[in-house]
């Protein structure tokens, strides 16, 4: 699955691809390619005790009062019209 947010410390878009099994079940923290922040996206375990956190950055960000965009990828692609964080699935199916 495809991870993309904006880093509200540099306002550095970043994009990665990250493990379905981690970030459904395990820890997933994303470098800002910026500045170098490291964001914490999924921590399903609470093993990082951040107990305000949630289970994932969609839990966080509906707490925060903040939108999460979850895209189903087509032919006609993934749109960019804001800045807002987004997660996609994609059909590799070849995700550790
Ligand atoms: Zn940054």
């Amino acid at each position: 699955m495809t991870l993309a947010f904006t880093c509200k410390k540099c306002d550095t878009r970043n994009i990665y691809k990250i493990s379905r099994v981690a970030y459904y079940q395990g820890i997933v923290i994303c470098t800002c390619s910026g500045c170098q922040s490291r964001h914490l996206i999924a921590d399903n375990k609470g093993l990082l005790d951040f107990p305000e956190f949630g289970r994932n950055i969609e839990d966080y960000m509906e707490s925060q009062g903040e939108s999460v965009q979850r895209l189903v990828l087509s032919n006609t692609g993934v749109s960019t019209q804001d800045s807002s964080t987004r997660l996609s699935p994609d059909d590799s199916g070849n995700e550790s």
